[in-house]
């Protein structure tokens, strides 16, 4: 039965999991449709749970049946088998959902079933393989980040960027970009062995280890990975015995000749919390900075975004979100998520208009910025024209001064750039907006009633 089982799980799972994982178990007995195997220890039963569950199910359903259950019997010193194997129930159906089982005894060890996305991520590497350098847009903001990860991509561990170290703010592309390192490493490089972690699990199973007293098993386990990925090292801040093993590891890799991968939300000048020779040896490396993308990069993001999802939208929609959306890649796939959800919920198509209500629903919701929208709105009514006299060609003195007051709000209220701005004002040229902001200002100073118009407009933004 149990050859049977390794049949199934080789042909899933890659050699190099397969040699570590699996060639160590023994099998010891079958008894009905249980089968008990021994592993060596209680590390190996909870990354086999938490990383193969999917393959061992299949294993038992190709073996024994639907209804075929894996029991773990954990070696503890030498030999010494537990007095009470751990019984492990595995479930009958796939979908993580409905896979727990509800009329186990509690003292059986149940299936953790902790992960999510289990059927797009790699279960081997924890690699989602729809990170890729391909759908990476390269921009002013990710050059130097983009392409010293495509040089340790090819070359992981030879480099002088070991470790390589990815900085930026929150969905600016650093798990993007390390995963799309990791894949391709992993697609060409099929024999190292690549694991992606988030600091946060490295440290639940780091505890999880002190807890049970395998802390040997999970440092030899981390020091045999050839390119280990560390996402968000920020979050070892203050965590000193975490981060006292990870130096361990780090040192091991590092003497081997392994890459080590690392991001943070801050730079590493940035990270306090952090032990000191911890921090000397993130410089030892690269360390790439990712910025907000400009919007050229924004247009292009959203176009491969789309044309991934094979949803057309006109190029006047994508400019239009693109300029009013800059703080980062998620806020702008959000966006389109959203409108792709509107256009499909009312079957209306994905027009400007329907672009401008779902930016503002979303920016209502959210309560955060000013959008360009509403400061047109306002300071329209506020003088008594309309956003389209804003926006028209006409260069009458009536509408020249809302429109130049309105550029001054926007400029203040939004974080938009000029050239933005200018867009937003029937397609005018960045110069004109620092014309108006100019000329407000100095209004502002030699008459009273500018000043008062622009002090209640403020006011209005909170
Ligand atoms: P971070 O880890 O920095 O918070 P992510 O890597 O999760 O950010 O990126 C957020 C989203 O934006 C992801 O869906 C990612 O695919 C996308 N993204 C970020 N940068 C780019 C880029 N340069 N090209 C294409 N997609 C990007
Ligand atoms: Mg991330």
């Amino acid at each position: 039965v149990w050859n049977r089982c390794l049949q199934v799980i080789r042909e899933i799972v890659p050699e190099q999991s397969f040699n570590t994982w699996f060639e160590p178990i023994i099998p010891l007995r079958l008894q009905g449709n249980v089968l008990t195997i021994q592993v060596p220890s209680q590390f190996f039963y909870e990354w086999l749970e938490e990383n193969f569950v999917h393959a061992l199910r299949r294993a038992l359903d190709a073996s024994i049946g639907r209804d075929g259950q894996l029991e773990y019997s954990i070696i503890v010193d030498q030999g010494n088998e537990r007095n009470r194997p751990l019984a492990v129930q595995m479930p009958t159906t796939k979908s993580p959902q409905n896979a727990k089982p509800d009329n186990v005894n509690p003292d059986i060890l149940r299936s953790p079933f902790q992960l999510k996305n289990l059927d797009s991520m790699d279960l081997d590497s924890y690699l989602n393989p729809t990170y890729a350098f391909d759908n990476y847009v390269e921009g002013d903001c990710n050059r130097l980040a983009r392409s010293a990860g495509f040089a340790v991509a090819q070359r992981p561990g030879v480099t002088a960027f070991n470790p390589l170290m990815i900085y930026g703010g929150v969905g600016l592309g650093k798990t993007h970009l390390v995963q799309a390192i990791g894949n391709y490493i992993k697609n060409n490089y099929g024999d190292k062995f690549v694991l992606y972690v988030t600091s946060e699990k490295f440290t639940n199973q780091f505890l999880n280890a002190i807890k049970t007293d395998t802390l040997r098993d999970f440092t030899q386990f981390y020091m045999q990975v050839d390119v280990l990925v560390i996402d968000d090292v920020q979050f070892l801040q203050k965590k000193e015995k975490t981060q006292e093993i990870f130096f361990h590891i780090f040192n091991h890799l590092h003497q081997s000749g392994k890459q080590i991968i690392l991001t943070s939300d801050r730079a590493p000048r940035n990270l306090d919390g952090l032990e000191d020779r911890l921090l000397s040896r993130f410089k030892w490396g690269l360390t790439a900075d990712l910025q907000t993308p400009d919007l050229e990069t924004r247009i292009a993001i959203m176009q491969k975004k789309l044309q991934a999802e094979g949803v057309y939208i006109d190029d006047n929609v994508i400019e239009y979100l693109a300029h009013s959306i800059n703080t980062n890649v998620r806020e702008l796939e959000g966006v389109i998520v959203s409108l792709m959800a509107q256009a499909s919920l009312t079957r209306r198509e994905i027009d400007l208009d329907l672009a401008k209500q779902t930016l503002r629903n979303i920016v209502v919701d959210s309560d955060k910025e000013v959008t360009i929208d509403t400061v047109q709105e306002m300071v329209a009514e506020f003088f008594n024209v309309t956003v389209a006299d804003l926006k028209a060609k006409s260069r009458k003195r009536e509408l020249v001064y809302p429109r130049q007051v309105a550029m001054y709000i926007a400029k203040e209220k939004t974080d938009l750039s000029l050239k933005s701005i200018g867009y937003h004002f029937g397609g005018r040229d960045h110069s004109t907006v620092i014309h108006a902001i100019q000329t407000i200002n100095d209004l502002m100073t030699e008459k009273p009633e500018t000043r008062d118009a622009v002090t209640k407009l403020r006011s209005y933004f909170k």
